[in-house]
Parts: C-alpha cells; structure tokens; sequence
C-alpha cells in the first residue's frame, strides 16, 4: 500500500527504552516489516544504545540502510565501518542539541546524516524550528565531500515545513503522524510531495 501510494524508503524507528524513554519494536518486527514492504528499501533507525551488538541482526533482518545516534557511540567510526562491511548502508542520526560541527570528522564515511527535528521517543511531537539551520549547515558540510550524502530529517514533518526543508537541502523526508493520523495516507503522501517540491521560478 505504501508503494502504492509513492513512498519511496520504509522507515522504522527501534527504540530500546534507555536511549529513548520509549520502547517501539525490535528485530523480528523489523524482519516482518520487510517481509511485507517487498522491495521497498528498509531504513532502520536505531535509537538505542550500544547499537554495535545488534547491527549483524538487523542487516540480516533485511536492513538496507543502518542508521545510528552519534550520541549513542562512542566509537562511532568503529560502528560505521561495522554498517559498511555488513553491506548496508551507514547514517548518522543527531538529537536537535548535537550540533552539525560534530559530523565533521565522520561526514566522509556515512551515507546519510540524519538530522532529528523532534526529540526522539514518541511520534507526534512538534517540529523544532532550529532544524532548519542543522539541515543547510549539514547539506553544506555533505556537499564539501564530493559525496552523494542524504541528509534525511525525522520528525514533525508535514505540509507546513516540507517545502522548506527541501529546500534547505534535505533530500529524504520521513513522515509518519502526517500520512497516517488522518486515515488517508495514499491521499496524504501525495499532498506531501506536492508540497515537497521545488516552487518553480517565476520571472
Ligand atoms: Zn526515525
């Protein structure tokens, strides 16, 4: 259904109740999850810690992307590497107080930086402001490795902000409360994109 109705990527949040102060779902939900999207591309984002002991379980899950908090990783080069030699594809989640500056020495490595607008743990929440800014300093910093990096924002994300966000160079979206809350998501998602994208120039 939600190839059907043009996502492109599934999204999964797996949240562990210590890095988040929530609980969500875990491998075998995720390998369901994939079973049932086909071959939409499955982007797993971890809001745990300690992500390192259980990336080998969600890639084999049928994880395309991995994407980890760099609050959560100590070793994060470590854990990148990890991600890669797992063949799936490494991102790096920041919280709305870790500053884009701190993905400066790992940029090069990652696939796709994740810049989160809400706080994580709960969906619904508002979208912070401020994220704006972190999704063109991290768009700048992406271009300035001659890398194809996405920079995905999480949270709160909706027909209001969509059209900035794209803008500010965010070039992967992740909705949930807006396509599903309202009991249309086919409907919903196609509004989404319309708002997602480019006003044309007029001169
Ligand atoms: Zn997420």
């Amino acid at each position: 259904m939600l190839r059907t109705a043009g996502a492109d990527w599934l999204h999964c949040d797996v949240m562990d109740g210590r890095f988040v102060p929530n609980i969500s779902f875990g491998v075998p939900v995720v390998e369901a999850i994939g079973r049932a999207a086909g071959e939409l591309p499955l982007d797993v984002h971890l809001m745990i810690e300690e992500p390192s002991r259980y990336l080998d379980a969600f890639a084999r899950a049928g994880a395309r992307g991995l994407t980890v908090h760099l609050e959560a990783c100590p070793h994060l080069h470590r854990v990148v590497e990890q991600i890669r030699g797992l063949g799936c594809a490494p991102g790096v989640a920041l919280n709305p107080h870790t500053p884009v500056a701190a993905l400066t020495d790992i940029i090069a490595d990652v696939d796709l930086v994740l810049i989160m607008s809400v706080n994580p743990g709960f969906g619904g929440q508002k979208f912070i402001p401020h994220t704006l800014r972190k999704v063109a300093e991290a768009r700048a910093l992406a271009e300035r490795t001659g890398r194809r990096i996405h920079v995905q924002v999480d949270g709160g994300v909706g027909e209001s902000n969509i059209g900035a966000l794209v803008e500010a160079g965010a070039d992967v979206l992740v909705a949930g409360s807006s396509v599903f809350s309202g009991g249309d998501p086919v409907g919903a998602l196609r509004h989404l994109r319309t708002a997602a994208a480019p006003a044309p120039k007029l001169v």
